[in-house]
């Protein structure tokens, strides 16, 4: 259950917050991890030696000792959050507290990474009752799936070992209704239209439709176009998502 969830103290930590070795740990947990996903992501004969193997591809165990979860159990675990959050009885307010008293913020243990849109009426975290150190979130206008969203889902999956990737589109998307419409638009917003639009090409101007449509292929891509992502499904270890969240109701639903 989530609420057992709570970022737990590595061994030997002792939680006093003017002990400095503390802060070296963490430090030295940091740049390990970040040396481990350079390692992992890095220079461009890795990237291509990666490619060539391709499914074939395997980390060190380590990397993946946080959530011991298996794929199926951390989707199920964000949809039970969904659940406590459209019926009215969420938990992580309890847990914020639970955290801050243990000053626990050296470390983070996502299960699961999510990829939504940046619309002010999808707060991520509260919409799967999720509280610190629980959910990998990055959110972009449409929820699409760019280099920059890939590389930050990658370093999600891959140091810190979250088990599912859930790709959510949800109602009333302005970045969708607005790649529908193809309107002259101020700055840069026309930017997100040529990732979108394939959506629009594949289920017509319906928004609910081409919505879904949209956060499925975003997933797809994901998996197609992420060595890592790729060989992790493969694996088994991390599970590619599709959903959809009715603001109206809070409900998400999965798409695939
Ligand atoms: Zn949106």
């Amino acid at each position: 259950m989530s609420m057992n969830r709570a970022p737990k103290l590595p061994q030997g930590f002792v939680s006093d917050p003017d002990d400095h070795r503390i802060q070296e740990q963490s430090d030295s947990c940091h740049e390990a991890a970040r040396r481990r996903f350079l390692r992992l992501a890095g220079a461009g004969a890795l990237m291509s030696l990666m490619a060539k193997v391709g499914s074939e591809l395997s980390f060190p165990e380590s990397v993946f000792a946080q959530s011991t979860l298996t794929p199926d159990a951390a989707l199920a675990d964000l949809m039970a959050g969904n659940e406590r959050f459209v019926t009215r009885r969420i938990t992580s307010d309890a847990q914020d507290l639970a955290i801050l008293k243990q000053n626990n913020a050296e470390k983070q243990e996502p299960f699961a990474a999510v990829l939504s849109c940046a619309d002010s009426r999808v707060p991520v975290e509260l919409v799967f009752d999720q509280t610190i150190g629980h959910i990998f979130v990055t959110r972009v206008a449409g929820n699409v799936a760019t280099s920059e969203i890939i590389a930050s889902l990658e370093y999600g999956v891959a140091v810190l070992g979250t088990k599912v990737i859930l790709v959510m589109g949800h109602a009333g998307c302005g970045a969708v209704k607005a790649t529908i419409q193809g309107a002259e638009v101020p700055g840069q917003i026309s930017a997100l239209y040529p990732h979108i639009q394939p959506a629009v090409d594949q289920a017509g101007n319906n928004l609910e439709a081409a919505t879904k449509a949209n956060a499925k292929i975003q997933a797809a891509l994901l998996g197609e176009s992420s060595t890592v992502v790729k060989g992790l499904v493969k694996e088994g270890k991390l599970k590619v998502a599709a959903a959809y969240y009715d603001i109206a109701t809070g409900n998400v639903m999965l798409l695939n």
